[in-house]
């Protein structure tokens, strides 16, 4: 229903992730943003259209930015905005974190944030896990970090966080909400949806249920909550775009209507 995209490699990581946001345009969505890393953390957000954030965007000028994320938001908690778009930063601006799905124990962890002083700036049920991630992050690696905020989240999540202090390194987890990387020449593609990556390779990995996995353009790692190393096993995609984007439906409309009825059949509010 809304979208995650994130690259690391050796071209300009601005327009692939915008590319690749309108790739998963078709499920819907109320806002997008985009967060790109180097020495330094750039956050882009916008209500509406991808347009709108596009056009925001100095491509030129964002071109030595070789890593970032990007999401689609439809919104579940807080209103559709600028400041509940995601990507959401730490209050000290190193870190930025897109996610997907629900955190349902974000009103205990947002109390206890607050008790340690940090700044939560938007309505939603997000911002606190780049919050937590940034706690941990004072004695902790960014993969770590991540790993320990997961610990205490309930709720479900595609997550994609990028910092300043590691360029080039995105951190990758799931639980209940799909996300795939695509194993490039020299670069890494995450997203939420096969649609975003087949365009620049066929060779992906399905990442798991409580799965975190640490990605680098040149190669990744991948673990349990717990640290346990995974192993992963590379595989072949041989849809074409159009087919992919459709999941086997003859039309989108078909899709839709299928994709409408499952929200009735399995939960009263959205899927994921
Ligand atoms: N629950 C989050 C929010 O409302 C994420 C929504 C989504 O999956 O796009 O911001």
């Amino acid at each position: 229903m809304c979208g995650i995209i994130g690259y690391t490699g050796e071209r300009g990581a601005a327009e692939i992730i915008i590319n690749g946001l309108k790739r998963l345009e078709y499920r819907g969505y109320d806002s997008a943003g985009i967060a790109l890393v180097d020495g330094s953390l750039y956050v882009e957000k916008k209500l509406g259209k991808i347009a709108e954030l596009e056009h925001a965007l100095d491509f030129p000028a964002l071109g030595h930015f070789k890593a970032g994320i990007g999401h689609t938001r439809w919104a579940t908690h807080g209103a559709p905005s600028d400041i509940n778009a995601h990507p959401h930063s730490s209050c000290d601006g190193r870190i930025a974190l897109a996610h997907n799905g629900i955190i349902e124990n974000y009103q205990a962890i947002k109390k206890m944030l607050l008790d340690k002083g940090h700044r939560i700036v938007s309505a939603t049920d997000t911002e606190v896990v780049v919050h937590m991630i940034e706690y941990y992050n004072q004695s902790h690696s960014l993969a770590a970090s991540v790993m320990l905020a997961l610990q205490k989240v309930e709720g479900t999540f595609g997550i994609a966080v990028v910092s300043k202090d590691e360029p080039g390194v995105i951190i990758a987890a799931r639980r209940g909400s799909p996300l795939i990387m695509g194993l490039g020449e020299n670069e890494m593609i995450i997203a939420s949806d096969a649609s975003a990556i087949v365009e620049h390779t066929r060779k992906v990995i399905y990442i798991d249920d409580n799965e975190i996995i640490e990605i680098r353009k040149d190669g990744f790692k991948s673990y349990d909550l717990k640290k346990n190393v995974k192993s992963k096993k590379v595989e072949d995609i041989d849809w074409d775009i159009g087919l992919i984007e459709k999941q086997g439906f003859e039309h989108f409309m078909l899709k839709e209507i299928y994709e409408l009825s499952l929200i009735h059949i399995s939960e009263p509010t959205r899927p994921y």
